[in-house]
């Protein structure tokens, strides 16, 4: 008893000294979640990288998001060594940059991008530059990253609106959109004999919920109707896979947010008010077990978008006759990371 309380002691130190994802002895390591069927947990915290799947069919390789193309490139020789047959199919979870600009790196190697229509229609939005417009993001991250440099944007061209499947007789995989959540072109893949989910970043496993291009009050209705598959593995976008508590977790987060911030406002607590209680509702949230690790960097603007989706004045008011500012790049709020 006495070792595991110091063993206990040992952890809860370093964990408040560096950064608990580089804890983790499961990073940049290949897992078979069940026959045929591959998880990586990305280098977050150093590379920006997000999570990796793969699943070996019968002729073929689908992989699920396509990582940066420094992820790509870290990935290719892990599925080389345990498969040669060729990997076709690279399935983006949605528009992000750890998650779609590797693109380039799966098409060079033989694949074809599929996504839903919504990730297409995001990168028609955002990423200007590709399409014939002022630099959009692949430009802005291009400027941090030298991966993103040397590579070109390679946008899905084969999508699907509500399901796409592979099946094989041996394996079978079920891309599905169920709505807006993280961004409005959120896929999932579905594999129902192993009952193993792949999220992207509609569920993280640790403090990665960038929400800026989705909406959060939508996100826990999608996840709700997600949770009906009955998934028992949740391979997350970011940090480690899990059990079904993952996905639960997920969405108690986000429920117990907007249930913070609506307190507030029934209360008929003002914007600089709401803005003023931001440290004493993280603290709420960061009490309960279950859900300390999705409070991190995104907390400030998680809150703000809830109180905002709820009605809320936005807590940066613009002063009148100034161009409103634009919101801080993601990539250079955290260096790198741009989940
Ligand atoms: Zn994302």
């Amino acid at each position: 008893m006495k070792k595991n309380s110091l063993k206990l002691a040992v952890v809860f130190c370093l964990c408040s000294l560096v950064p608990w994802e580089d804890l983790r002895a499961e990073v940049n390591k290949t897992e078979e979640v069940a026959p045929g069927v591959f998880f990586h947990e990305g280098d977050v915290g150093r590379r920006g990288h997000c999570n990796n799947g793969w699943i070996v069919f019968d002729d073929f390789v689908l992989v699920v998001d396509a990582n940066f193309p420094s992820g790509a490139k870290d990935v290719i020789p892990k599925i080389r060594a345990i498969t040669d047959k060729p990997i076709r199919f690279a399935f983006d979870t949605h528009h992000h940059g750890d998650h779609a600009y590797g693109n380039q790196v799966w098409f060079e190697n033989g694949a074809t991008v599929v996504a839903h229509e919504g990730v297409l229609a995001e990168m028609k939005k955002h990423e200007t530059g590709f399409f014939g417009g002022a630099a959009g993001r692949w430009e802005d991250t291009a400027k941090n990253r030298e991966d993103v440099a040397a590579s070109k944007l390679k946008p899905p061209t084969l999508l699907f609106r509500k399901e796409m499947i592979f099946d094989d007789g041996k394996h079978r995989v079920e891309l599905l959109h169920f709505g807006t959540a993280h961004t409005r072109g959120d896929g999932f893949a579905w594999l129902p004999k192993e009952r193993i989910l792949f999220t992207g970043d509609a569920c993280v496993n640790g403090p990665y919920n960038f929400t800026g291009d989705g909406n959060i009050e939508q996100w826990i209705k999608t996840l709700g109707s997600v949770q009906e598959l009955g998934p028992v593995r949740i391979c997350p976008g970011h940090g480690p896979m899990g059990d079904k508590s993952v996905l639960e977790d997920q969405i108690q987060f986000f429920s117990v947010l907007r249930a913070e911030v609506k307190k507030m406002i029934d209360a008929g607590k003002s914007a600089a008010q709401v803005k003023g209680l931001m440290e004493t509702v993280k603290t709420t949230v960061k009490t309960q077990d279950r859900l300390q690790r999705y409070v991190g960097t995104f907390f400030p603007a998680q809150y703000e978008q809830a109180y905002v989706e709820m009605g809320g004045t936005p807590f940066e008011q613009k002063t009148v006759g100034t161009t409103p500012q634009k919101p801080k790049d993601r990539a250079v709020v955290l260096g790198k990371v741009q989940p």
